[in-house]
């Protein structure tokens, strides 16, 4: 980070810092921070400080609350910890519906006809425009601790995504990464799960992953920091992967509901 960017950053946590009370009870409810090193968590509360400055929160048919706010800006910030708040930026508006909303879809078929949808979503993330979210759901993620799902993950990841211009699975890359592994493990995993799905046969995640390769890598990102050991015992190539790519690793550490720890790795 250059010398101004960093006087810069100082400010705003000096000058809008989150309220301790509100940060630790958020944070105590979080199940998927508890694996975090004390450390780790005190460079997510800077990150969420400075995305809670930058962003504009609109609630649409919902009152805000400071600790609403927080429960969104450290489930955002979660992903990228170890990767820089400039991930986020190009963008500013978070709507908060206060329950799923439906929208508009307009889609061509392979016939050139058009066709407008209209579709029941829980969130939407629109390239370099808002991120869109249904609170209800935040408040079931936060509350059921319902392992494989997470609306403000699922919107950060397409968010991801879309930083090339496309939404399409594969985010930019690191240097060291290589993008023949990442598109062999994904797409690999991602054909088993259509197959799956397409004989109408379990699946080891949600369904709705096997809609498209950006959908596949949004479900996956849940599953990874709410459910790891789902991505490693299933799509161990892929768990590799996104651990290269968030620089994480949330199953060293994992704590069930009741808040018990126990090492898995
Ligand atoms: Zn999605």
């Amino acid at each position: 980070m250059n010398f101004f960017r960093r006087i810069k950053t100082l400010y705003i946590l000096h000058r809008y810092p989150i309220r301790h009370d509100v940060w630790f009870s958020v944070t105590e409810r979080l199940d998927i921070l508890h694996r975090l090193t004390s450390v780790e968590k005190a460079h997510l509360r800077e990150l969420t400080t400075i995305f809670l400055h930058e962003k504009r929160f609109i609630g649409v048919g919902v009152d805000l609350t400071s600790e609403m706010r927080v429960y969104i800006g450290v489930q955002a910030c979660l992903p990228i910890l170890h990767l820089g708040i400039r991930l986020l930026s190009g963008w500013t508006d978070i709507v908060v519906y206060p329950d799923a909303f439906y929208v508009n879809h307009n889609q061509v078929d392979e016939c050139g006809v058009a066709h407008q949808n209209e579709r029941l979503l829980s969130g939407e993330a629109w390239s370099k425009g808002p991120i869109v979210l249904s609170w209800a759901d935040i408040e079931r993620d936060i509350n059921d601790c319902h392992r494989g799902h997470n609306v403000v993950i699922h919107e950060i990841a397409h968010k991801l995504d879309m930083l090339d211009g496309s939404s399409n699975g594969i985010p930019p890359l690191y240097y060291h990464m290589l993008i023949p592994e990442w598109t062999t493990a994904l797409s690999e995993a991602y054909a088993e799960l259509q197959l799956n799905v397409q004989h109408h046969q379990r699946t080891c995640m949600n369904p709705y992953a096997a809609n498209s390769p950006a959908e596949f890598f949004a479900v996956l990102s849940e599953y990874f920091f709410t459910a790891p050991e789902v991505v490693l015992t299933n799509f161990p190539l892929v768990y590799r992967q996104l651990e290269q790519y968030y620089r994480q690793t949330p199953l060293t550490l994992v704590s069930d509901c009741s808040g018990r720890r126990s090492m898995l790795v």
